[in-house]
């Protein structure tokens, strides 16, 4: 038996919604299953860093089942609009609920859930694996986003699985994975939609229940037949919340269907996206997203019109104008949260009024937009809005410049917000963590080319050093 600490709390809560949303499925058998990455940090907070690189690898690599968890995993099912189409036949094709546990630290519910782990019913043609490179580009996404302040899965863990796979967008045969994500649920807008789709009222209100259980238990002392507007109203908070975080990451998720929209607002599913060489609000993620509906400045827009398609789902039960009603959540949500992180990133404090900081705030991005200014380099060289700082940037000229200006000049009406956080070491780089497209494809390249894992695990030291500033040492 492998050696788990009591912080360990194992609770499959999804086996309670019986099998209509789901189907339990079999792991595939890879020929090999090498450990790329372990997330020590999450591992250790939920009682499963004891594990050895041997028990981990039976774990997530073979998914031998955890102590007192799911006994087989689950391939979810569910629906989604994909690009504006419904698409009836989504669900879990190449993934699954592996495991459930509760977070000792704050008391969420968490979920250990795979990408790569084989076929399911819900494969239709695909082949139920992830590339490693994919693997390789989620675990870097996820770790910098989470670095940066945004309600992110995180990446659990990462085996190589010794397969050669065929992608329409790789000329030759590519390596193969299996990734694990630490997800606060897999409960989608789609798994939503699917139910309504099927006009199962008696189901939605099933899960309507077990999610504001499990997730919105504020909302549990509600009359049920106010409950389906107040959630509605709650995850277009928490969408708010996480769509503010990456217009401050400057992050493009790039893929913004319903089925990749999750009921607690956490982002996942991290495909083609990209973060923002510079600002531009029409800078597209997806080579196949052609019209740019998910572009970097349509994403709140994105985000709406899904939340509108899970208050759809409710139409059967109660009346639309609760439900309307509730959508209205998400402007004033969204731009609070866009101070609080654009500011918080800043080292700058808000003032009494809203919407003059946020005026400030559209100021800067469009200085940012004009003069083409690296994103993460401005929030770098004007930390604490601190124009020496700037001035001592290889940027400076740039900053100099008439484009720029109407930003310094946003920036002025600011100050600091924790003078300590000024001296803190991560401002002493030479520059700004980033993850451009370019250095993901360098990472990539070393190990497609010689087996070389260092330039991911140096990446991921300076995103941890970032985190360390955004969040502080006792983030995780
Ligand atoms: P995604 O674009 O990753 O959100 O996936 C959309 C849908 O396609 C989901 O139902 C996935 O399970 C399915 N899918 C994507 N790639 C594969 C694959 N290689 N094999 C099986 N199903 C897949
Ligand atoms: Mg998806």
């Amino acid at each position: 038996m492998m050696p788990l600490s009591p912080a360990y709390r194992p609770d499959p809560a999804h086996v309670s919604l019986g099998g209509e949303l789901y189907d339990p499925v079999r792991p595939a058998v890879f020929p090999k299953t090498i450990l790329r990455h372990r997330n020590q940090r999450w591992a250790e907070r939920l009682g499963l860093g004891t594990l050895d690189n041997q028990e981990w690898v039976d774990t997530f690599g073979h998914f031998q089942p955890l102590p007192g968890n799911l006994e087989q995993p689950l391939a979810l099912r569910y629906h989604g609009h994909q690009f504006r189409h419904y698409n009836p036949d989504l669900g879990d094709g190449r993934g699954f609920l592996f495991a459930q546990l509760r977070d000792p630290v704050d008391g969420r519910l968490l979920d250990l859930g795979t990408k790569g782990s084989g076929q399911t019913p819900w494969s239709r043609q695909g082949d139920g694996r992830l590339t490693l490179k994919g693997g390789v580009r989620e675990v870097l996404a996820t770790a910098m986003l989470e670095a940066l302040g945004v309600p992110t899965s995180k990446s659990f863990s990462l085996v190589e699985t010794g397969e050669a796979l065929w992608r329409n967008d790789e000329p030759s045969p590519t390596r193969s994975a299996v990734l694990v994500r630490l997800s606060h649920s897999h409960i989608r807008i789609g798994t939503f939609q699917r139910l309504a789709f099927h006009s199962d009222s008696a189901t939605i209100r099933r899960l309507l229940t077990h999610t504001i259980t499990h997730y919105y238990p504020d909302l549990r002392d509600l009359p049920a037949d106010e409950q389906p507007a107040a959630f509605v109203g709650a995850v277009a908070q928490a969408c708010a919340r996480t769509t503010a975080a990456w217009m401050a990451a400057g992050f493009v998720h790039g893929v913004l269907n319903t089925d990749n929209i999750n009921i607690t607002g956490e982002s996942f599913d991290y495909g083609p996206y990209r973060f923002l060489p510079h600002y531009d609000a029409r800078f597209t993620a997806a080579y196949f997203d052609q019209s740019g509906l998910y572009c970097y400045g349509r994403q709140p827009a994105s985000l709406q019109w899904n939340l509108a398609r899970l208050a759809g789902c409710f139409l059967d039960l109660v009346p639309a104008e609760p439900l309307n009603a509730a959508l209205e959540r998400f402007s004033p949500a969204f731009e609070a949260a866009l101070r609080a992180a654009v500011l918080h990133r800043l080292n700058l404090a808000p003032t009494n009024n809203l919407d003059a900081d946020l005026d400030h705030i559209a100021t800067l991005f469009q200085a940012m937009a004009d003069s083409k200014a690296p994103f993460q380099r401005v929030f770098f060289d004007w930390c604490g809005g601190d124009a020496s700082r700037a001035a001592a940037s290889p940027q400076a000229a740039l900053y100099a410049s008439a484009a720029f200006q109407p930003a310094a000049a946003a920036l002025a009406a600011f100050s600091v917000a924790d003078e300590a956080r000024q001296h803190h070491a991560y401002l002493q780089r030479r520059a700004p963590v980033d993850l451009l497209y370019d250095e993901i494809e360098t990472i990539w390249a070393a190990i497609a080319q010689t087996d070389d894992w260092t330039l991911l695990a140096e990446k991921l030291r300076a995103i941890d050093d970032l985190r360390l500033f955004t969040l502080g040492p006792r983030s995780a």
